[in-house]
């Protein structure tokens, strides 16, 4: 296979638009080395419930330091993942990464109640039931400790196949859940048939909620909806103890965002699996930035 096949020019530019003096920086270039100079970390984001505010999970996401561009965002990269195909081997390095994790965690003496994964659809293939179940299996996990988040966007394009990956992951018992919910184009029709556990909202209508009113009564009728379909709300890019308040009476099941935390390595995980509930609020007001 050949990652470096891009070299059109189109994403020579460094996320600032700068160019290195030596020689361009190519984004497809630099990241099929990050995989193997281990240039790349996961961070944990904390999932609180919308009712208690107890530990509901994480979510898994990915950071890239280069050692003369410093940190590149997931946003700039992952595009360019996935326009060169090495988005599976970066999935795939994303979700071993995760289990061995679990495991450590797990050996350590902490149950982590959940971990989710943002999966793109470009990785829902045939191939991605057998290694995630391979990597279960190595690891000693079941998949009742991970989430996948799906992004919409694109989603429908390949439904059936979509369809019949999502459904072979649930019953290795992934929980699926669909990302940035309200800002693709996805039919509602199509909505129902998609096997899901969960809804993601989008931060821009939590952003909302706080501004013109039909921000508001927006999450009123996602939630019923997604209520009546039976999945479970989590609302991302929660900041505000008053978007954590309406959220609340809105019933939103999840909570996610600065206001619980950015997220963190390894042992800020096990810095949240250690508090207490009663006597600790999960949210730390210096955990707030991101990370
Ligand atoms: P996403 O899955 O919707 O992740 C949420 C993004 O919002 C993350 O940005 C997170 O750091 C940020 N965020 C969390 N809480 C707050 C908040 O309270 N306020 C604001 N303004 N932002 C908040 P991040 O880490 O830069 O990731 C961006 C996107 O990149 C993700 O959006 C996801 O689509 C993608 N991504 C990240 N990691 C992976 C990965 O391992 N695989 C794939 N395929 N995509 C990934
Ligand atoms: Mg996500
Ligand atoms: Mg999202
Ligand atoms: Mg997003």
């Amino acid at each position: 296979t050949n990652f470096l096949s891009d070299n059109s020019g189109q994403h020579d530019a460094t996320p600032s638009g700068r160019l290195s003096r030596s020689a361009p920086f190519v984004i497809s270039e630099a990241l099929s080395r990050a995989l193997i100079e281990r240039q790349l970390r996961v961070i944990y984001q904390p999932q609180v419930q919308g009712h208690d505010e107890c530990l509901a999970g994480f979510e898994a996401l990915l950071r890239w330091h280069h050692p003369v561009q410093g940190e590149i965002a997931p946003s700039a990269f992952i595009p360019v993942a996935e326009s060169t195909g090495l988005i599976s081997s970066l999935g795939q390095w994303v979700i071993e990464e995760v289990c061995r994790q679990i495991r450590r965690w797990r050996s350590q003496g902490y149950q982590v109640p959940l971990v989710a994964i943002n999966v793109s659809v470009l990785q829902l293939n045939q191939s991605l039931l057998t290694q995630v179940a391979r990597v279960l299996a190595d690891y000693h996990l079941e998949g009742a400790c991970l989430e996948f988040e799906i992004t919409e966007s694109r989603l429908m394009q390949n439904f059936d196949e979509c369809v019949h990956v999502l459904s072979g992951l649930r019953q290795q018992g992934i929980r699926i859940s669909l990302d940035d919910f309200g800002t693709g184009y996805s039919s509602l029709d199509k909505l129902a048939l998609l096997p899901l556990d969960r809804l993601k909202l989008d931060k821009c209508f939590v952003e909302a909620l706080t501004g013109a009113s039909h921000g508001y009564h927006m999450i009123e009728a996602v939630v019923r909806m997604a209520h009546a379909l039976h999945l479970a709300v989590v609302a991302e890019g929660v900041e505000t103890p008053r978007q954590q308040q309406l959220l609340g009476e809105l019933s939103c099941d999840i909570l996610q965002g600065y206001l619980f935390g950015a997220g963190g390595d390894a042992n800020t995980v096990i810095s949240y699996l250690s508090r207490d509930p009663d006597d600790a609020p999960v949210h730390d007001p210096n955990a707030r930035r991101p990370a």
